[in-house]
């Protein structure tokens, strides 16, 4: 009976150390903790199971022009308060990018990357480029640093070129993303590189006649609802049905633009789509420039990013679809 006791005492004591360390309980439904290492399959992004797993989350904006919420609170924020299982970082390449300030670009990348593994959420890593191909080497020199340094991490998906323009698929986008592919999978053999489709990375249909043949690869599609609608979810189910992988790295609830009007009613269908057919999507953006893309309003911090009155129209709307997840 003593014996009992003892076990019943020791096993209460057991319980509450665990319940009352929260370090614990939060791991273990923290999204890398219970996805793992994705994969691609099909035309699915799978988890360590195999089993088709979404994505969903926020984009941050053009790391030279909204460097203040490139930081371990934004992260932090967007995890805990809009329920994101990922973010994305864009590199910005041009215009006082990554081409001109590589170390201070970089160095912003490299926060987020080192914010999202701690908090356990995926993080795209965005070549935020137009004119990659004219950027390759720079390109290589970033992603191979990156792989390197991170590759081991189940967390890393590599977005390698963020809106070609019109430009062909197959002469020019094709190679480059194969000479990229190539540098990334020196350091890390698995996870999953997403590659840009011509005009805008709205033409999956285009990469879906002529796909790379490569493990974990993956296809970009960009919409903003107030642009495009019926017809490009027309493009991107003939890409599905040759069994494209795609992933929504970028949208936005208003015109192509960033601005104009929040169309809440197709915003809608597209997630009803995308929830469909298991595909993960990235809001854009984590700003407070006066644009109604922005979800925040100007001048708001890090630490306020939970509050509702310092949202936007877009940044409520889209964090009650987070949170609703
Ligand atoms: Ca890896």
């Amino acid at each position: 009976m003593f014996r009992v006791i003892s076990l019943l005492v020791v096993l209460t004591i057991f319980i509450q150390c665990k319940s009352s360390h929260p370090g614990i309980d939060n791991q273990d439904q923290d999204p890398v903790s219970k996805h793992g290492q994705l994969a691609i399959s099909g035309k699915h992004l799978t988890d360590q199971n195999g089993v088709p797993v979404q994505l969903k989350g926020m984009s941050l904006f053009w790391s030279q022009w909204m460097p203040q919420y490139f930081n371990k609170t934004t992260v932090k924020q967007l995890k805990e308060h809009w329920n994101c299982n990922v973010v994305r970082a864009p590199l910005a390449v041009e215009r006082g990018g990554y081409l001109e300030n590589p170390e201070r670009e970089q160095a912003k990348v490299i926060t987020v990357i080192e914010a999202a593994i701690q908090e356990g959420i995926y993080v795209i890593i965005d070549w935020h480029d137009h004119h990659a191909e004219d950027h390759v080497e720079e390109s290589i020199t970033f992603f191979s640093h990156i792989a390197e340094k991170y590759g081991s991490y189940p967390n890393i998906i590599y977005e390698i070129y963020n809106e070609p323009l019109n430009v062909s698929w197959s002469t020019v986008l094709k190679p480059y993303h194969q000479r990229v592919i190539a540098a990334i999978r020196t350091y890390d053999k698995n996870n999953v590189i997403v590659c840009g489709t011509p005009t805008w990375s709205q033409r999956v249909d285009e990469a879906a006649l002529d796909p790379i043949k490569a493990k974990n690869i993956a296809y970009s599609l960009h919409f903003y609802a107030g642009t495009h609608k019926e017809e490009l979810r027309e493009k991107t189910i003939s890409a599905l049905d040759r069994n494209l992988p795609i992933i929504v790295t970028e949208y936005g609830t208003t015109d192509a633009d960033g601005d104009g009007n929040v169309d809440t009613e197709e915003t809608q269908r597209w997630w009803d789509f995308l929830d469909a057919h298991h595909i993960s999507y990235c809001n854009w953006s984590v700003a407070d420039k006066q644009e109604s893309s922005s979800v925040l309003l100007p001048g708001t911090r890090s630490e306020e990013i939970h509050l509702d009155q310092k949202l936007t129209p877009s940044g409520k709307f889209v964090r009650a679809k987070l949170k609703a997840q």
